[in-house]
């Protein structure tokens, strides 16, 4: 009887050390929150900020190549409100455009994500280094939303995941027409069940991919920039004249897969995407060519992408129902 009490304690604490870890670190982000709007009532607003990604760098730089707590500290990321399934919380910062685009039309928005796998470490390290250079002049003519790292219970898994903590790839969660009946078929015949790339037992099942669509209707993107490594090329989806490259990076389509953001937004909300696969996970594209392939982005961007408001006008008077549907390609 004794042993079985003593059991009961310990399992009782285990449970209780387990909720208490599982809320703590979620707990400490609010408190700074909490804390950073006390002090932004005597200090500047800069102050605040910093206190609350102080921690949240401090976890996630020493798995960024090319990214010190400094850089990450720059950032200005503030918290959306929701946590990973592991109750870290994503981040991101709004950029309001202040350059005059030329037209009558508002600016276009830009919805910038990167470290949806969680293994992809350089597609979140070049989402920071692109946030140092929001204040230049091409940019501004723009309004953004960045969020540099989706996935970062992959990220800071013990080795880094490509998916989250559930095991689920965010790439394949997003609901494409059909996905009950393709999603797990497709995982099943063409990728032999690979664990990496389980698309979940429903789509958006999980926190992180329900937050980056949630976020796609709250902030009305015109055109989303995906970033993903290492297959070195530009893939896209949408109703725009596709980027020849951006930097070394060339347009080779790599295809289109249930519940992938690309074949949800691109394809069936005809919002465009851009999958920017760096050629390397680990290791950084040279200083110059993160410049080029930027460069090159908002270039496309400038050229190419029109405002969804405009799209959605034209469409109305010239398209019939039948015709307003798009045939999946491959
Ligand atoms: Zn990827």
């Amino acid at each position: 009887m004794q042993n079985s009490s003593d059991h009961f304690v310990f399992e009782a604490w285990v449970y209780i050390v387990n909720i208490v870890s599982r809320i703590a670190f979620p707990l400490l982000v609010l408190l700074g929150c909490t804390v950073s709007a006390s002090v932004a009532a005597i200090n500047p607003p800069k102050a605040a900020a910093s206190v609350k990604l102080e921690e949240w760098c401090r976890r996630l730089v020493v798995r960024l190549p090319g990214i010190t707590n400094p850089m990450c500290q720059r950032s200005e990321l503030s918290p959306t409100g929701i946590n990973s399934l592991q109750g870290f919380p994503l981040l991101a910062r709004q950029i309001p455009a202040v350059k005059k685009n030329g037209h009558d039309h508002p600016p276009l928005r830009v919805l910038l994500m990167g470290g949806i796998h969680g293994d992809e470490l350089t597609s979140a390290s070049i989402v920071f280094r692109w946030l140092e250079w929001m204040p230049t002049a091409a940019a501004q003519h723009f309004e953004w939303r960045v969020v540099p790292v989706v996935n970062p219970d992959g990220l800071l898994a013990r080795r880094p995941n490509r998916v989250n903590a559930n095991g689920v790839d965010l790439n394949r969660n997003f609901p494409t027409p059909g996905w009950q009946h393709d999603a797990p078929r497709y995982w099943a015949t063409r990728t032999k069940s690979d664990p990496r790339r389980f698309p979940g037992h429903h789509p958006l099942s999980e926190p992180e991919s329900r937050w980056v669509h949630d976020e796609m209707i709250r902030f009305h993107p015109d055109v989303i920039i995906s970033v993903h490594a290492p297959f070195g090329v530009l893939d896209f989806d949408g109703p725009a004249q596709p980027p020849r490259r951006f930097g070394r990076l060339l347009l080779n389509r790599v295809g289109v897969y249930p519940g992938s953001l690309g074949n949800y937004s691109g394809v069936h909300k005809n919002v465009p995407v851009i999958t920017i696969e760096l050629p390397n996970a680990q290791k950084m594209p040279s200083e110059a060519e993160v410049k080029r392939i930027w460069l090159d982005m908002l270039g496309w961007i400038m050229d190419n992408v029109e405002p969804q408001a405009e799209l959605t006008r034209v469409r109305a008077v010239s398209l019939p129902d039948s015709a307003s549907s798009t045939p999946l390609k491959k």
